[in-house]
């Protein structure tokens, strides 16, 4: 007997906070037939991603999650049969596996899938050298182009990508502050990776916080959340500061009334820049990105940091787990061995 193939399908657009009402549990016998060019792939861990409500909801730089699709999902698996070519049973493979146990992955595509560099385990090819490692890598070196003895600022700094743009910044000899949620996620920073200082945005102001550490304003501001956070740093830009926008997830669930900020005219005054990226532009560099920041990894210049729900069954709650702020690092979700 077959195998089977259990799905979580969207259900309905989410409004404000996603719900378990929003998805649809499907149990189905695993695909048998590949077509020309494609794999079958036993999915190993999912990574739980911001930009996944946005799916949801509207065409975004990707068109929206059909209302009973597979939630599409980056993640690695385990090839399992293929007709690709390059790809054989037993390679593990990072891709758009989507919230399911067995996914038919194409070779090629928006986000083709690739091999995972020998000796790096799913987690990290999930995390530090994969997408949010890299968001981190190239919004800050290529967007926010910091220089040494500059002074660094990033919000959600103890997520994924936060936490690895203030490192970064530090290995190229910047002044890092990262701002996020709660005591235990500012010793973290501090304590754990190295940062300089951490505003806990949830007991401080942070206007007033980042120019008490920040007297000759902030060279460049790596927006992971956008609203009341992004106006306190523009009111604190450093003359010629760079803002990079790399998302906002303080207005995700409430995507059709995105404001902007009210002080937008700082980057006038300041003669600042503010500009947007997608992680994917920068494809044809990420193995040299990699290669460079797994010998960070392997300097003992940089940590990774994992946060794993276990189970298919457990994906929409590991979801809502970076809306509430309950994770710390990458979160990802375990589906099997
Ligand atoms: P993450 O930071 O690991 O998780 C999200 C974090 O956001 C939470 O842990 C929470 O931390 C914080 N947060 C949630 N609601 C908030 C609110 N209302 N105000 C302030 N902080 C809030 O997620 P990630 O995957 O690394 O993504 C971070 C950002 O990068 C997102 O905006 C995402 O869309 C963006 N991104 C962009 C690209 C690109 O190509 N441009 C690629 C990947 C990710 P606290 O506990 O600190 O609140």
């Amino acid at each position: 007997m077959a195998d089977v193939n259990r799905s979580w399908r969207l259900a309905a657009r989410p409004q404000g906070m996603i719900k378990d009402s929003d998805f649809a549990w499907r149990e189905e016998p695993v695909p048998e037939g590949l077509g020309e060019g494609e794999m079958l792939v036993r999915t190993l861990y999912l990574s739980v991603d911001p930009t996944q409500r946005g799916w949801m909801e509207m065409d975004t730089y990707m068109p929206a999650i059909g209302i009973g699709e597979v939630v599409r999902a980056g993640g690695v698996g385990r090839v399992v049969r293929s007709n690709a070519p390059g790809f054989s049973p037993g390679d593990l493979v990072s891709g758009l596996v989507g919230w399911q146990d067995y996914a038919v992955m194409g070779s090629t595509g928006f986000v083709a899938p690739f091999k995972l560099p020998p000796g790096v385990p799913p987690t990290m090819a999930l995390s530090l050298l994969g997408l949010t490692g890299l968001t981190a890598y190239f919004g800050l070196l290529e967007v926010g182009r910091p220089k040494e003895t500059e002074t660094v600022v990033v919000s959600g700094a103890a997520g994924a990508t936060g936490m690895v743009v203030g490192q970064i910044a530090k290995i190229k000899g910047c002044r890092a502050i990262g701002i996020a949620g709660g005591p235990d996620k500012c010793s973290f920073l501090t304590g754990e990776l190295g940062y300089d200082a951490a505003i806990d945005y949830k007991s401080e102001d942070v206007a007033q916080r980042l120019r008490e550490l920040c007297p000759k304003g902030i060279d460049v501001y790596f927006d992971n959340v956008g609203g009341d956070i992004l106006e306190a740093a523009l009111g604190n830009l450093a003359m010629r500061g760079r803002v990079v926008l790399c998302g906002a997830i303080s207005g995700y669930n409430d995507m059709r009334n995105t404001r902007g900020p009210r002080n937008y005219l700082s980057l006038l005054i300041q003669r600042g820049r503010m500009e947007g990226f997608i992680v994917t532009d920068f494809a044809a560099k990420f193995g040299d990105a990699v290669r460079e920041m797994a010998g960070w990894v392997a300097a003992g210049r940089i940590k990774d940091r994992v946060d794993v729900v276990e189970g298919l069954e457990q994906a929409p709650a590991a979801l809502r787990r970076l809306f509430t702020g309950a994770n710390v690092g990458k979160q990802l979700v375990k589906v099997s061995d």
